[in-house]
């Protein structure tokens, strides 16, 4: 141990969304509890206040950097590509002031951990001589795709998929692409950002992966020959997988307001009866997709919990409340890793987003999948025909949407004969998960690999 009994000092930098905080903020705990090493974590000052943060979360230490738009964040920037440039201006400031203002203390910062949405923080840390590890917070297989995007300009086209792909992508289909390959033109802003994250990795000092080697052998194996990688996941509070962390019973960060009695309402119902429905933090559905979904939920007469953002509470059909109020109850926004290890969680109906996906894994919990956009479809892919741990829905090609025969055919599947299986190989992710975060599991190795060669330096 040094500088104060910490054997090293970290900066995490996520980038400013839910899905990506998560992950990031949970892995940060685990290498503040349990790898001695000091770590904190930035966010953009518009989060930080109107969540009126505290100065830590748990072990982690929080600081903040500007994005730019201090008083609204994101909403406030006239377009996409608008808030990534300042964000990128500004937040590199930020983010060398934060250094500077360590520099004279007993504990200077001597790595950065960026999330590579955030390239620019690649050059942060190296103007100031510091470590620099990535943090890919979505699955390798997606990874791969952009990389091979980025570095070989793999052509990609919705109607095929290229010849020879490497081990582990052999498997995708043209609409289990990223849908930024599917959809061409569709979000460039976006488009941009993913590929990006590869514009200068080779300057990386360590590549994280939230993933964990058995869950994307193939893929791991075939990417590391060229990208060398560690897989450090799943990230999620260790209540759920090895309990090595004390009181880690969730991500303890919400940009939204949490309605916690989703889980006294389970408490009432008979175990694996209820269908959880939720689809993260930005998907947004038309009118008539939601319509379509709560009259095929409705039809399968199961009890079902729906979380629906108070931002598209107006799109759901009249009266929908009052109908279902025996069966159903709607929520905006639910505690979901307590939601998914509930005894009556039967079945999860998600977008399939990264975290939502290992979280259903590290639970046990078999899935119908409605992928929106960017990498769900391929995560899509990998639940239905890899892990076999449930189905994506088919979405009909006149009208564009999942109708609500399709939504309550599939759930009926896997809440069914079927979900046996399902759930059967689920559970065996959630060992497997459990494994690889444990002492001497392979992410837990690898997440010591990086600290002993950090500590080192
Ligand atoms: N989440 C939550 N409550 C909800 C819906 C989502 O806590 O009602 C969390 C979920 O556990 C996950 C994150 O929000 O950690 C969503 O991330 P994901 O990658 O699944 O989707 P995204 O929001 O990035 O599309």
């Amino acid at each position: 141990m040094t500088r104060n009994g910490y054997r090293a000092h970290v900066l995490a930098i996520p980038y400013p969304a839910q899905g990506h905080i998560n992950p990031l903020l949970q892995f940060s705990k685990r290498l503040a509890s349990s790898k001695g090493l000091k770590v904190t974590l930035a966010n953009t000052i518009f989060i930080a206040n109107s969540l009126n943060l505290p100065k830590s979360a748990g072990s982690v230490q929080l600081e903040t950097i500007s994005d730019g738009y201090d008083d609204g964040g994101f909403p406030l920037a006239e377009s996409i590509a608008a808030y990534l440039s300042r964000l990128q201006d500004v937040g590199y400031q930020s983010v060398a002031e934060i250094i500077t203002r360590h520099k004279a203390t007993p504990n200077p910062i001597e790595c950065i951990i960026y999330d590579p949405f955030l390239p620019w923080a690649l050059d942060v840390a190296k103007q100031y001589g510091l470590v620099a590890a990535a943090f890919f917070s979505q699955s390798c297989t997606v990874n791969y795709t952009y990389y091979l995007e980025h570095h070989h300009g793999i052509i990609w086209s919705p109607a095929s998929v290229p010849n020879n792909l490497p081990l582990g992508l052999h498997i995708l289909e043209p609409q289990d692409m990223p849908s930024f390959f599917s959809v061409p033109g569709s979000y460039p802003a976006y488009s941009e950002l993913v590929l990006n994250q590869f514009s200068h990795i080779e300057k990386a000092d360590f590549i994280f992966a939230n993933t964990f080697y058995k869950l994307e052998e193939e893929v791991v194996d075939s990417m590391s020959q060229v990208c060398p990688m560690l897989t450090i996941g799943p990230t999620i509070p260790s209540a759920y997988l090895d309990n090595s962390i004390e009181d880690d019973k969730g991500y303890g960060f919400s940009l939204f307001e949490i309605d916690s009695f989703c889980t006294d309402w389970l408490n009432t119902k008979p175990p694996g009866s209820v269908v959880y429905v939720a689809f993260g933090s930005m998907a947004s559905l038309s009118d008539k997709q939601m319509k379509e979904l709560a009259l095929g939920l409705k039809a399968t007469n199961f009890h079902f919990l729906w979380v629906v953002r108070a931002s598209e509470e107006e799109k759901l059909p009249d009266k929908l409340k009052e109908e279902t109020a025996e069966k159903g109850l709607l929520v905006n926004w639910s505690p979901q890793l307590e939601v998914l290890s509930h005894k009556a969680i039967g079945c999860f109906f998600t977008h399939g987003g990264w975290n939502s996906t290992i979280e259903a894994l590290s639970s046990g919990v078999p899935m119908v999948v409605m992928p929106q956009w960017t990498d769900q479809p391929t995560n899509s892919k990998l639940i239905e025909s890899l892990w076999k741990v449930g189905v994506r829905v088919k979405v009909d090609e006149t009208s564009g949407l999942v109708g609500r025969e399709e939504v309550e055919q599939c759930v009926r599947e896997v809440m069914g004969e079927m979900g046996i299986a399902m759930k059967r190989n689920a559970k065996k992710w959630r060992e497997l998960a459990i494994e690889a975060v444990s002492e001497g599991g392979t992410s837990d190795k690898n997440i010591d690999e990086f600290v002993s060669k950090l500590t080192s330096v």
